[in-house]
Order: structure tokens, then C-alpha cells, then sequence
């Protein structure tokens, strides 16, 4: 690898909301450009205005900004360039590889047609004219491949790759609009903003021909290609997409995921760092982070991991900053420090917390619960023998001393207890609804031990 400065870029269209797979090809670029103490350039492709979806670009710098993605240079946006495009069209057309399009749309159509009767593909350099008008910007200008040959390339992450002369045609630099295309703004900028590796998903390798002939046309070397390995949905099938319910990024910020251990989460899609290793730091992955390493075959979307992969990175936060975290999804009222840990270990990311209050799961807190005679009741057990039952809790519990009602000491004093009966259940039930008033709650020990001996002997004498 030459010893230049490293300069990538993400180079997005504002074409809609950012999603995993493109945000997953910025980190890529970030991190190798972080990795070298390079530059990392964010460019804004707006060259398709029909295209083009309001919002998109706030979106896309909203998106890089939660993840930490900070950008270097840019955001340029090629609708502003429009001049630089217009000087390396004329550098071709100087130098007789480009020329204006001479034919009405009917009769590329009827080209088409020709040869899709001879069962051809068609190719439009095949109509090439003799002679090349002068190009005043009113027609599309075409690119003039300069050698109709094989292209043999080598891919950072596939390997060695090449295509036939078929993948060569004179396709569009600049349209009659005076907007460029895609295959011809993109280099111009690469070549302009000195971009040392290029990382973007296989869709453009059967480009690549095209490309690599306008470098040759130039005469500049084109940079080192990284294409990405595909990131299918969360069926291993099909690539990742929006049909699959793949969500806007942002809407993973509002859930309340962590942006260190998202980013964690995307880097491994498609990139190991070559042993067991799955948890890193922004700064480990920096250091960890290698081209070299990324894979060829295709990565799979996992909500599942992602999730653990949060909760292993919300643990690893400061304590203080934990529960200034879990206070702020709490009502005020719930904001007691007792809670934060027993909350903690339900959930995987902050806007669980939410849900948990949503779904009454912490009420027990507030208040005594309401609940029918019947929910205490357990299997077939009388009312009477759940009585005796929650009696001889209460005799056990009032053993313990009041300040020292903790959740090992509740569950010493039950669990002595249930060893003397036919089922655990049968006290551990009523308790834990005498307790809480549902089923789904967090276990009755830690509850004693938040409500304290008063609250928690008061609700059980309720119960019987
Ligand atoms: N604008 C292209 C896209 O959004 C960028 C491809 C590239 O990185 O060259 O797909």
C-alpha cells in the first residue's frame, strides 16, 4: 500500500432515511480513516433531483452526529460542484473521449429494439458517430470508452476481479440538464478531493470497468476499491432492505440504543477482528479495525445481538450515569435508587425502561396493589391453607431486623420456610401478589427488600 495520506469518503445519496446498511459502509470508512490518522470526507451525491427526498440530508448528518461519525471535510455537495464536473468533461472532450450525443431519444429506442431482436445487448458505442459535434451542453455528453477491452482489477476485500469488454460502453458524463451522472461525478470528486480507498457494497463492481476506463481516459490511477460484503435481512436470505421492515436509523436513537455499542454492533457486520472478541470501545475498534479483516461472504442482520450487544455496553457505564439515565425514563415519583438495579437487569436499552413502566411492571413501587381473591389463590390449594401460608411468611419476616430487610435475608427466611411444604409456589405465589399484584414482576425478594419490612408485612397481613 502507497504511503499517501488515507482519505475516504461516504459519499450518500439523499434519497431517503439512512438505514444499517448505509451507515454501516460510513463506519467502515471512518474507522480506517481514523485508523490511519487520515480524513474522512462526507459528500453529498444530489445529483439526481427527481430523486432526491426532503430531509434526507439533515437525516443523514443527524444519523452520522448520534453515532459520533464526525466528518472532516464536507458535507460537500456535488448540486454545488456543477463547475468542476463541466472542467474534466471538457478535459475529455479536449481530448476526443467525449463527445454530445447526436441521437433523438426515438432513436437510442430504436437502437434498443434492433438489438434486442438480434438477441444482442445493446451497446451504444456500437452507434458511435463518425464525426463529434461541438458540445454546447444542450445535448447529454457521452463518454468515448478509449479502449474497448478486458479490465483485470484488484478488490481490497474480493480479491482479484475482471470483466469482458462487454461491461464497456460510451455511457452519459454530463445530461442535457447540466447535472452529471453518478459514474462520472463520483470519480471526478475521488479524483478531486484525493480519495486514497473507496468502500461502498457490490452493487458497483460491474461498474468498475467504466470507471477504471475514465481514470485510463484521464490518465490518473484510480484508488484502492473495498467493497463491502451484502447484509441480509434478518431471514438470511434476502439482502437487507427496505421491504423487510429495515428502520430509518434514527428511529434506533429515539429506542434509546447506545451509539458505542451500535457502532459495535455494525463493524461485526462483516468485519472480525480474527479471534473471539465482540465487545469494543470506540477507541479498541479504532485499533482493532483492519480492510484486511473484513469478510467477502455476507453478514446477517440480528436484532437479537444487537440488543445483547447493548445491554453488555450499558453495564460497562458509569453507575452514576446509569441511574441519571433510568431516572430520566422514570416518572418522578419512581425515581428511587433502589430501583436501578433490579431495572437494569431487565433491560437491553434505555427505552425499555419506558415500556416497563408502560406495562405496570413498577407500580408495586407506588403503590399497594389491587388484585382479586382468586389471583392469590394458587393450583388447588384452599383459601385457608394460602392464609396459614402467608401467616407463617409474616411471622419469619418479622424476625429480620428493619434495617437489615435485604433481599438475601428475605429470601433466607422464605425459602426456610417453603422447604417445609409440598411446593415452593405455594408461598412464593401469594407473596409475590401480595407483593406486587402480577404475575410478571420482578422477584418477590428484591420487592421486600425496595418496599422494606413495614410496607412489605402490611401488604401481606392485606393479603390473608
Ligand atoms: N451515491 C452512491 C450511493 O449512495 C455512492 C456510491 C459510492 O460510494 O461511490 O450509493
Amino acid at each position: 500500500m502507497s504511503d499517501k495520506k488515507v482519505i475516504t469518503r461516504f459519499a450518500p445519496s439523499p434519497t431517503g432515511f439512512m438505514h444499517v446498511g448505509s451507515v454501516r459502509t460510513a463506519l467502515f470508512a471512518w474507522l480506517w480513516a481514523k485508523k490511519n490518522n487520515g480524513t474522512f470526507i462526507l459528500r453529498i451525491e444530489d445529483t439526481d433531483k427527481e430523486r432526491e427526498v426532503e430531509g434526507s440530508i439533515d437525516h443523514i448528518k443527524n444519523s452520522l452526529q448520534w453515532l459520533g461519525l464526525d466528518w472532516d471535510q464536507g458535507p460537500y455537495l456535488q448540486s454545488e460542484r456543477l463547475d468542476v464536473y463541466k472542467k474534466y468533461a471538457q478535459i475529455l472532450v479536449d481530448k476526443g473521449y467525449a463527445y454530445p450525443d447526436p441521437y433523438t431519444e426515438d432513436e437510442v429506442g430504436e437502437f434498443r429494439n434492433k438489438a434486442e431482436l438480434a438477441k444482442k445487448p445493446f451497446l451504444y458505442r456500437e452507434h458511435r458517430p463518425k464525426e463529434f459535434s461541438v458540445w454546447d451542453g444542450a445535448k447529454p455528453l457521452r463518454f468515448k470508452v478509449p479502449t474497448v477491452k478486458s479490465f483485470k482489477w484488484n478488490d481490497l476485500v474480493y480479491g482479484d476481479l475482471s470483466a469482458g469488454p462487454e461491461a464497456l460502453d460510451d455511457f452519459i458524463l454530463i445530461k442535457s440538464n447540466g447535472y452529471p451522472t453518478y459514474n462520472f461525478a463520483h470519480i471526478v470528486d475521488d479524483i478531486e478531493m484525493k480519495v486514497t480507498h473507496v468502500m461502498r457494497g457490490e452493487e458497483f463492481i460491474s461498474s468498475t470497468p467504466k470507471f477504471l476506463s475514465v481514470y485510463e481516459a484521464l490518465d490518473i490511477a484510480p484508488p484502492f476499491y473495498a467493497t463491502l460484503p451484502v447484509i441480509l435481512g434478518p431471514d438470511g436470505k434476502k439482502k437487507l432492505s427496505k421491504r423487510d421492515g429495515v428502520k430509518d436509523l434514527l428511529q434506533y436513537k429515539d429506542e434509546g440504543y447506545l451509539p458505542d455499542a451500535f457502532i459495535n454492533f455494525l463493524a461485526l457486520l462483516g468485519w472480525n477482528p480474527g479471534d473471539d472478541r465482540e465487545i469494543f470501545s470506540r477507541a479498541d475498534l479504532i485499533k482493532a479495525f483492519n480492510i484486511s479483516r473484513i469478510q467477502k461472504s455476507d453478514a446477517q442482520m440480528n436484532a437479537r445481538k444487537l440488543d445483547w450487544m447493548n445491554k453488555e455496553h450499558l453495564k460497562l457505564l458509569p453507575p452514576e450515569e446509569i441511574k441519571n439515565k433510568i431516572f430520566e425514563c422514570l416518572p418522578e415519583n419512581m425515581r428511587n435508587p433502589k430501583l436501578v438495579p433490579i431495572i437494569l437487569e431487565r433491560i437491553s436499552k434505555w427505552g425499555d425502561v419506558k415500556e416497563m413502566v408502560e406495562a405496570g411492571e413498577l407500580d408495586f413501587f407506588i403503590q399497594a396493589p389491587k388484585f382479586s381473591k382468586e389471583k392469590l389463590l394458587y393450583k388447588d390449594f384452599l383459601p385457608e391453607a394460602i392464609a396459614k401460608n402467608l401467616q407463617l411468611a409474616i411471622e419469619s419476616l418479622e424476625q429480620i431486623d428493619v434495617n437489615n430487610f435485604t433481599e438475601e435475608e428475605v429470601k433466607r427466611n422464605l425459602m426456610q420456610i417453603t422447604n417445609t411444604l409440598s411446593s415452593r409456589g405455594e408461598l412464593l405465589h401469594p407473596v409475590r401478589f401480595a407483593l406486587s399484584g402480577k404475575n410478571k414482576s420482578p422477584d418477590p425478594f428484591i420487592i421486600a427488600s425496595i418496599l422494606g419490612k413495614n410496607e412489605t408485612l402490611s401488604r401481606l397481613q392485606k393479603a390473608i
